[in-house]
């Protein structure tokens, strides 16, 4: 058989290669470390958490990251089955024993026979064979430039940038209104793609002063920051002066307010849809270094925004990531070289939980090609879906930037006269998708049998 080889061994490169072994494929699992170091990185481990101890939340009834951990328990994910086995007390959270648990992942897979780990940094993209590049956040600088190279400079991104992601059923429309600035755009998804909401000049002094006053994350040691070229903070706009917002992402010019068309709003605060389901909504120009904390208090000062709820917070971080929706096909291949497959968060999926899940995938689809017995990719109502049809299709290709699993990415549920209910509805989305993942998995071994 021929031989499946992965590039990186962190989160999304340790569960592809358990997969894929698992299936009888033969894997070569390259890791830099300890031989090349990165800013995060401590040890020479497989399946090292570089910061927080924690997988988020564990319910896999109401949360979307717990249903995550549930479909990979179901598909004898290693990575689970070593955070289960190295658990620290977190009320609902799954937090982990970082050394214990590496030092697991990398004792089983070194055990496993199908697994040989080879120590060095690939630093190129290889022409031919079977290969998965997992490289994450902190991928080398010779590999990133050789995946630049093929993809364009434009393609690979060495930060993100991102925007808070709002609901849009949290949004309150007797204030805000949808329409794009001097009314561009023909048809009606154009004319929904953005919603506004206004600001008189109290609300926007009070908002200035609040974005000033937050408290704000530094950047990491050694994680230079190189942002000041297009896509500054937003409190970092406002320290520059009061009225650049104003005259920036808040200008208020060319759009009216249909709920006050005689009143000319002072600041204009505009949402971009972020999903082809229209569910998402990001808040345009509003990246942020502000601590997770500050952020749900300064932007639910936001007219139309107070009862927001947020499918995820701005950041700015160190963090290569692909434009996936161009570049890469439903089943995460380089659609200009499909024998290279990526995973992980450098497919723009955030999170070492998400990562592992889309290396879970990969390993999986991977094999499964290799043994002549292509699957397809997960059906969207399942969280294994959402995120891989949110990143390699569903997702805005022009503003891509990284994503958290949350259920904004799914199918709308419809359940009539429920919809204010939130803990029927989250039971209905992950009931749904758990159904959906054993289909998929039954139908998956079924082929390989
Ligand atoms: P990684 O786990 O980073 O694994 C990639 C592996 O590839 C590494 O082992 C690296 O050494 C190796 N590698 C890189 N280049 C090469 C090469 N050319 N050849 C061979 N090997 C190579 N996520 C959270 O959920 N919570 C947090 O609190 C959190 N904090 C973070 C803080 C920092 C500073 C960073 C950088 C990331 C943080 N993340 C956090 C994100 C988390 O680290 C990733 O989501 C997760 O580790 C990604 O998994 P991955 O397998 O894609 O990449």
């Amino acid at each position: 058989t021929q031989t499946l080889h992965i590039v990186g061994g962190g989160m999304a490169g340790s569960e592809a290669a358990w997969q894929a072994a698992n299936a009888g494929i033969p894997v070569t699992l390259h890791e830099m470390r300890p031989k090349v170091g990165t800013f995060a990185h401590r040890t020479g481990q497989l399946a090292e958490m570089v910061c927080s101890n924690s997988f988020r939340s564990d319910d896999d009834e109401q949360n979307a990251v717990g249903l995550l951990h549930w479909e990979m328990r179901a598909a004898g994910g290693l990575v689970m089955e070593m955070a289960d086995a190295h658990r620290l007390p977190a009320g609902g959270a799954l937090a982990v024993d970082r050394d214990p648990f590496a030092e697991a992942v990398t004792a089983r897979l070194r055990a496993h026979p199908n697994v040989t780990v080879e120590e060095g940094e690939i630093t190129a993209l290889p022409a031919d064979g079977h290969w998965i590049v997992a490289t994450g956040p902190l991928t080398s600088g010779a590999l990133a430039e050789a995946i630049r190279a093929e993809t364009g400079a434009e393609a690979l991104a060495f930060f993100d940038a991102i925007a808070p992601i709002v609901y849009a059923d949290s949004i309150d429309m007797e204030k805000a209104w949808f329409q794009s600035r001097y009314d561009k755009g023909e048809t009606e998804e154009e004319r929904t793609a953005y919603l506004n909401c206004p600001m008189d000049k109290p609300t926007y002094e009070a908002f200035i002063d609040a974005l000033i006053a937050a408290d704000k994350t530094a950047f990491h040691e050694g994680e230079t920051a190189k942002y000041f070229d297009g896509c500054l903070p937003i409190e970092v706009m406002a320290e520059r002066g009061r009225e650049t917002l104003r005259h920036g992402p808040m200008k208020p010019v060319g759009l009216t307010n249909p709920h006050q068309p005689d009143i000319k709003p002072h600041a204009i605060v505009q949402l971009r849809r972020d999903n082809a389901l229209g569910t998402l909504f990001n808040i345009v120009g509003f990246q942020t270094k502000m601590k997770y904390g500050a952020q749900a208090d300064v932007f639910r000062m936001i007219p139309g925004l107070e009862q927001a709820r947020f499918a995820r917070l701005g950041g700015i971080h160190r963090n290569t990531f692909l434009n996936s929706p161009t570049l890469l096909d439903d089943r995460m291949r380089l659609r200009s070289r499909p024998n290279i497959r990526f995973a992980g968060q450098i497919t723009g999926v955030e999170g070492y939980v998400e990562s592992a899940a889309m290396g879970l995938l990969a390993g999986r689809l991977a094999a499964a090609e290799i043994r002549g017995h292509p699957l397809p990719p997960p059906p969207p109502e399942t969280a294994m879906g959402a995120l891989i049809h949110h990143i390699t299709g569903g997702a805005e290709a022009k503003t891509f930037q990284p994503m958290n699993v949350n259920f904004g990415l799914f199918p709308p549920v419809d359940l009539k006269g429920g919809r204010r209910n939130r803990p029927a509805r989250y039971k209905a989305y992950t009931d749904r998708a758990k159904a959906a993942w054993t289909g998929w998995l039954t139908a998956a071994d079924a082929a390989a049998a």
